[in-house]
This record gives structure tokens, sequence and C-alpha cells, in this order.
């Protein structure tokens, strides 16, 4: 019953969209994984979301819904409703710039790869359940992607618990404040993973509030950094990062 690791990415691409067992979530799903034109190996960006891709569901199959997904990545303003629809896209897009998520460094993903069973109203009620049944996808691609280091932009409260849970061991934990965790951790946060097959992974943990489902304090208190500073703070990094060539 273990979990099968894949050597190739079409093969992760065919276990996230194989049968997630246990979940709550449909399994008519379309989990949203990009085909790669060039190697997985070159990508040093993951991000993370919960669900960027759910609205193109209507388009039918999953392929469709890359495809425009990929080209909303690749060609839209920040500005533009598609990259709203598509949250987190338009802070993505101020970070990285236009970016191709199958062929270069940086890649996007969903934390959830089952969509809704009935509306996305319900991610409370199933997130528990299904975080820790999707989270094998997660491991999976993350396994794939990269090489000795990756660093993972976790947007929002679902991703985060879901890292949390994945590189800590913690519990899933609902109450969570993004804000706080941010403000009160060191970003990012670096961890060493390691893989049921026994690789060990360089992990670097930033974290972005969902920019349009979120409230965040700006509370000041002694001396104590905003969250958007802290953000702003991490861009900067992450920035520096980016200058260095590949
Ligand atoms: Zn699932």
């Amino acid at each position: 019953m273990g979990y099968v690791a894949s050597d190739t990415w079409e093969g992760v691409r065919g276990l996230v969209r194989d049968r997630c067992n246990g979940c709550p979530r449909d399994q008519s799903k379309i989990p949203l994984i990009f085909a790669r034109t060039r190697s997985q190996a070159i990508v040093d960006f993951l991000i993370l979301a919960q669900e960027p891709g759910y609205w193109l569901r209507q388009l039918g199959n999953p392929e469709a819904a890359e495809r425009r997904l990929a080209t909303i990545c690749k060609e839209s303003k920040p500005a533009s409703e598609e990259c709203k629809k598509a949250n987190p896209l338009s802070k993505v897009i101020q970070i990285f710039g236009n970016f191709d998520p199958s062929g270069e460094r940086v890649y996007l993903t969903h934390a959830l790869k089952c969509i809704p069973s009935v509306s996305n109203r319900d991610v409370n009620k199933e997130w528990r359940k299904a975080a820790t049944k999707c989270k094998e996808n997660f491991i999976e691609e993350m396994r794939s992607l990269g090489k000795g280091e990756l660093n993972i932009l976790a947007f929002g409260k679902f991703a985060l618990e879901m890292c949390l849970h994945v590189f800590e061991g913690q519990d899933i934990d609902q109450d969570l404040s993004i804000s706080e965790f941010i403000q009160s951790s060191r970003l990012p946060i670096s961890y060493r993973y390691k893989f049921k097959d026994g690789t060990v992974k360089n992990i670097n943990l930033f974290v972005f509030t969902n920019p349009s489902s979120e409230i965040v304090k700006i509370r000041k208190t002694g001396g104590k950094l905003t969250a958007e500073e802290i953000q702003d703070l991490e861009t900067t990094r992450i920035r520096e990062i980016l200058k260095t060539k590949k």
C-alpha cells in the first residue's frame, strides 16, 4: 500500500491524476499539474496556493485548464480579471513578472489537487481530511522539482497549514493566523526534508497572505514589522535569488 515514487515528470502527473485515496473531495477532479517543456530540475521556486485554477474546471478537461492557466501566467497583467480569478496570480506576477510554469524556474501548483465536491465554501469542512491525503501529491511534486534545494512560496493560510504539516509534522491547525505566523517567524524558514525514498532536499519556505481573501491586520507594536513589511522583505530576497543565474 506504499506510495510509489515516480522517476519521471509524466509519472508524477499520472499519480496526481490518479485516485486520491481517502480524500473527501471530488474524485472527478481537475487537478492542475503542468506538463514540462523543459526539465523539472531547473525549477527553483514552487508556488503553493489553495486552488488558483479551480474556476477553469468549466473548460471540461485538465489539459485545457492547464493550457489556459499557463497562458495567463505568461501573458496576463496583474490587474487583469483573469489574474484576479486565479488568485494569488496577481501578486505572483508582481513578484516574478510573467512566467512560464511549464518551462521556467517558477512553478505553480494547487495545495489540494481534488476539487470541492459541492462548492468552494466547503473548504473549511473538507480541508483537514483532504489536506492529509492530497499532501502526498504535493510531496511527490516537490521531490521531482529542482535539485538539492527548492524555494517554496506558500500563499494563504491553507497552503501554509499544509507546509507546516509536511515539514514540521504539525497537526492541521485551522485556527492558525497567517499574519501572526508571518510576524513571529524568521522568514524564510529552512528545512532539510527527507523523502520516503531517502532523497534529502533543502527547503526554504516563504509565506505570503492570500491577497484577495485575507485581511491582514496592520499592527505595529513593540517595533514589530507588519505582515506587509515582512512580505516586502521576502519579495526583495526572492528578487535577489532570481538575479543569480541558472
Ligand atoms: Zn485529494
